[in-house]
């Protein structure tokens, strides 16, 4: 299959321009007044989409807050109610492209740094998905196995392009349950009789293994210690056949693409414990994109939508300690205080999002004097083919699942 062109760039592939250096000398209070300024001169043309793991100073700044899908579609629909021209999207690099994708093609999407990447998108390319997928069926050649693709959100759009066009369906953090269930029946076509699934999932291997778990799947962990065959592998993309043999491939599954969160799994199972020692009735609550160990150990696990539902109705008195990213834990611990909810950070690692934090305040006002000055600096456009398979994937997944509710609105 031909790649969708244009959707082969990484982000470490766009050149981010240096800034003119007069950003470099206003200080914190004269950027937000400058950017202020700004919003109000492009008014109703103009959507600042601000996802949760983002800096406050960033933040403050935007017309909607929420995890990157949500984003993306509430700015699908406010858009053209509103009538905005631009979407300046302070996210990651995928999230800008899946915004660009559910948007209308007269709505423009900016990112404003373009090496606000993401290393876990980074981490399954194109290509190594297209010769994964010869790999995997050559091996298959003369068995009844249906491979059925599922990518995570946090992907490129070339790899959601690459799922949907192989019959797959990305799925988020909140739903890969309902997507695992539809995917292992056979996806849109239900299984013949004789016939099985197998599902490729991209690119977080803690996701894939966590909702396999929870569907009654053996990890390999699991195989080890009750001396039995694991029901999933890890695919790594850069060793011939993903480094697994032939029997290996045809037993399994479910195939888990070598990828990971550089965020989540700094957390360990040393952690928890150390959070029971410091408070003995602490809840603990991670993300799923967490290694197997800590999900285990873990009181709780879900999206970041669930751990803010969770802490916005926690009991006065409670108290919390929360594995996943720093920013969004320090909000959340201090709306909850308020509340007299005591939240904490699972641990003292520095568990911050490094290339979202890239997005500051010099970025945001630069795209936004450029704007009010008549001009579009870095956008993100994903070629009309790409993003018509990439929403192939979207839309099978958004027919699993009612809307989710709304993401929280600023102003
Ligand atoms: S927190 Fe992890 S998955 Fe999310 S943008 Fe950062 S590196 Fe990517």
């Amino acid at each position: 299959m031909a790649a969708p062109a244009g959707v082969l760039v990484s982000p470490s592939m766009l050149w981010q321009a240096e800034l003119p250096n007069r950003y470099g000398t206003l200080t914190s209070d004269q950027l937000g007044e400058a950017i202020s300024s700004r919003r109000k001169e492009l008014g109703s043309r103009l959507l600042i989409l601000g996802h949760h793991y983002q800096r406050d100073d960033v933040i403050r700044h935007a017309d909607l807050i929420g995890d990157s899908l949500k984003l993306s579609r509430m700015a699908a629909a406010e858009a053209p109610r509103r009538g905005a021209r631009f979407i300046v999207f302070c996210g990651v690099h995928f999230m800008a492209e899946t915004a660009d994708i559910l948007t209308p093609d007269d709505v423009q999407v900016i990112l404003p740094d373009f090496s606000a990447g993401c290393s876990m998108a980074d981490m399954a390319a194109y290509d190594d998905a297209l010769t994964a997928w010869e790999q995997i069926a050559e091996t298959h050649r003369s068995s009844n196995v249906r491979v059925i693709p599922i990518t995570y959100v946090n992907s490129t759009a070339a790899v959601k392009a690459f799922v949907g066009e192989h019959g797959g369906a990305c799925c988020t953090s909140s739903n890969a349950r309902e997507v695992f269930d539809w995917a292992l029946a056979g996806g849109n076509e239900r299984l013949r009789v004789g016939e099985r699934a197998q599902l490729l999932f991209m690119p977080d291997q803690h996701l894939g293994r966590n909702t396999a778990r929870a569907r009654g799947l053996r990890s390999e962990l699991d195989a080890e210690r009750s001396k039995s065959l694991a029901d999933m592998a890890v695919w790594d993309p850069r060793k011939p056949n993903g480094g697994l043999s032939a029997e290996t491939i045809s037993n399994v599954t479910v195939l888990l693409w070598a990828g990971h969160c550089s965020v989540h799994k700094l957390f360990r199972p040393e952690h928890v414990a150390q959070a029971r020692h410091h408070h003995a009735e602490t809840t603990v609550i991670v993300h799923p994109e967490c290694t197997q160990e800590v999900v285990e150990l873990a009181d709780e696990v879900g999206s970041t939508e669930f751990i803010i539902e969770r802490l916005h109705k926690a009991p006065e008195g409670s108290h919390w300690s929360i594995g996943t990213e720093t920013h969004l834990v320090e909000r959340l611990c201090r709306s909850s205080l308020d509340r007299g909810v005591f939240a904490r950070m699972l641990s003292d690692c520095q568990c911050m999002c490094t290339t979202m934090v890239r997005i500051n305040q010099q970025h945001l006002l630069w795209v936004l004097d450029n704007l009010a000055e008549g001009r579009v600096v870095n956008r993100i456009q994903v070629n009309a083919e790409a993003s018509r398979l990439a929403r192939l994937a979207l839309d099978r997944m958004l027919s699993l699942r009612p809307p989710a509710p709304a993401a929280a609105m600023v102003d």
